[in-house]
């Protein structure tokens, strides 16, 4: 049994990740529902790819706006301007604009399909572990457990139990956002930054007609004091929020066109903090989410780190409990993840501390990938392996999606992909035989799926130079969708036994 403390999007999508591989999982929440003010309003691209695979894509879709790219004007005049990178190997270009809690939602009525419950109005208070269990104590109940894992947010009460430190620093600024309906002569679908006599206003769309998150730093007051005690202060600020006069004035002198605000939905203050913990797991406690990392929303990636998180985590802890592979498979969980938000950490420190220069989380990502969001260059290569710095697809890479052709018609190598557990794509060369190759990856079980002749076919060898492959090759890809190892079909026994296990 695997406990989950908290049903934010990281704890949901960690418990659908363990449920659709049967894996006996728990889920507590101390609210008595989803929470009502939706902080994030983003889903990055790679998130959409994780949904998919889920099979939680559809509503988001349905309900959420692309966002097909970003501008930035200083002092009234446009300087930059981005547009979506359409591309077979990535199928969602945009940033998907939709609010947290209407995500949420959609995970817990997937996690009900799947017969599991969350357990709302139900409190960890605390814990003791041993090599073999976790016990936990919740309101009401001692509970005996095999992993605890912490999706309880940036005050973490299990991170506090396990005594795993949070260093950082608190920022001694109020953000402010406004959500409201815009109107002005620029396109709905695209966000903005204006800057303005060192004076920064940013704009996303929301997914409701007309409607903008918008937010700055400082609106009313200069520095404000940071926090004197251990609580992680990260999140709304109920006190003394602006009004819809204020952000209209500030709206109106930034732009520099003519703006109207109206229908306002949520105005508040914000404070942040940027923390990273010292370990994401002690013993049979992990961490996950905010949990084990807080930092600026500038470039709306703090929900989709994660449910990217879970996500890696998921398909881990499933294969530790059911004892296909060694526990040690857990450490990969915080040798991949921690690098990545030590990353987003100091992006988008740079980013708060020079808030009113030019150089936002947004701009350097546009020079970095020449688009505002992605989260898909995220990549698990280890600093140790072969060839890790050079081009190419590698172990750890994301697994590109592509084409091919089935007697059916075009199928895409994602909907290849789908399921729970290993795959691998053989190109074999003009004169392979794959009856070994079958019988290996049946034996590690693998999902294979033969491009060539008689099986699927690749028109223009596309697929196989998305996946830089010579004269044959196998690519053996985890069940998070990254390459796991890859090889020439005549290493299929090395290249499959990646798989871990017997
Ligand atoms: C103003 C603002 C804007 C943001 N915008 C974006 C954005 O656009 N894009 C983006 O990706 N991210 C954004 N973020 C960040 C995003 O909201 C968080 O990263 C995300 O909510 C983290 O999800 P989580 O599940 O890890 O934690 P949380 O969402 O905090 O969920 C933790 C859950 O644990 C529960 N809990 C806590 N303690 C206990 C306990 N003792 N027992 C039981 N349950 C407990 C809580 O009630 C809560 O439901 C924003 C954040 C802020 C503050």
């Amino acid at each position: 049994m695997i406990l989950i403390v908290g049903a934010g999007p990281t704890g949901l999508t960690l418990a659908i990740e363990l449920a659709r591989r049967q894996v006996p999982v728990r889920i507590i929440e101390k609210s008595n529902q989803v929470a009502q003010r939706g902080r994030a309003v983003g889903v990055q691209s790679r998130t959409q790819e994780i949904f998919e695979a889920m099979s939680v894509l559809q509503l988001p879709i349905r309900l959420g706006l692309p966002v097909v790219g970003e501008s930035h004007f200083v002092d009234g005049k446009m300087v930059r301007s981005t547009q979506p990178v359409v591309s077979n190997t990535a199928p969602y270009p945009n940033m998907l604009a939709l609010e947290q809690n209407v995500i949420e939602k959609t995970l817990v009525q997937q996690l009900l399909n799947l017969r599991v419950s969350v357990e709302w109005n139900r409190r960890f208070l605390g814990l003791e572990q041993n090599e073999n269990s976790v016990v936990a104590q919740l309101d009401g109940e001692t509970v005996e457990v095999d992993y605890l894992v912490a999706c309880d947010g940036a005050n973490s009460a299990v991170r506090r139990a396990a005594g795993i430190a949070f260093p950082g620093k608190a920022y001694p600024y109020l953000f402010s956002l406004a959500d409201v309906a815009v109107e002005w002569d620029l396109p709905l679908d695209r966000s903005y930054i204006f800057r303005r006599q060192q004076k920064t206003l940013g704009m996303l769309p929301v997914a409701r007609p007309n409607q903008f998150r918008m937010w700055t730093k400082d609106l009313r007051s200069g520095p404000h004091s940071g926090p004197s005690d251990d609580e992680v202060r990260h999140g709304f600020v109920d006190e003394q929020p602006p009004d819809l006069g204020e952000f209209q004035e500030f709206a109106g002198q930034m732009v520099g066109r003519n703006i109207t605000l109206t229908s306002p939905r949520l105005i508040c203050n914000y404070q942040i903090e940027c923390r990273l913990a010292e370990s994401y797991r002690k013993g049979r406690v992990l961490l996950a989410g905010d949990a084990a990392h807080v930092h600026a929303p500038t470039g709306f990636q703090g929900m989709n780190m994660g449910i990217q998180d879970a996500y890696n985590l998921g398909w881990k802890l499933a294969r530790v409990v059911r004892q296909q592979v060694p526990a040690e498979l857990l450490e990969t969980y915080q040798k991949e993840r921690r690098p990545i938000a030590q990353e987003v950490l100091l992006q988008t420190d740079e980013a708060v501390e020079n808030f009113e220069t030019p150089r936002s989380v947004g701009q350097q990502l546009m020079e970095q990938y020449n688009v505002p969001w992605w989260q898909l260059e995220f990549h698990y290569r280890s600093a140790d392996q072969d060839g890790a710095g050079g081009k190419g697809l590698q172990s750890g890479d994301r697994a590109p999606d592509g084409e091919v052709l089935s007697p059916q018609g075009l199928v895409r190598v994602f909907q290849l992909l789908r399921g729970q557990e290993y795959n691998a794509l053989a190109f074999p060369g003009s004169d392979t035989s794959l009856r070994q190759l079958h019988a290996l990856a049946r034996h590690r079980g693998v999902k294979l799926h033969v491009i060539g002749p008689g099986n699927y076919q690749d028109p223009n060898d596309t697929l196989r130079s998305t996946y830089g492959v010579g004269e044959d090759g196998l690519i053996l890809i985890r069940p998070d969708g990254y390459v796991a190892a890859r090889g020439r079909l005549d290493e299929a026994a090395r290249v499959l036994a990646a798989v871990g296990g017997n």
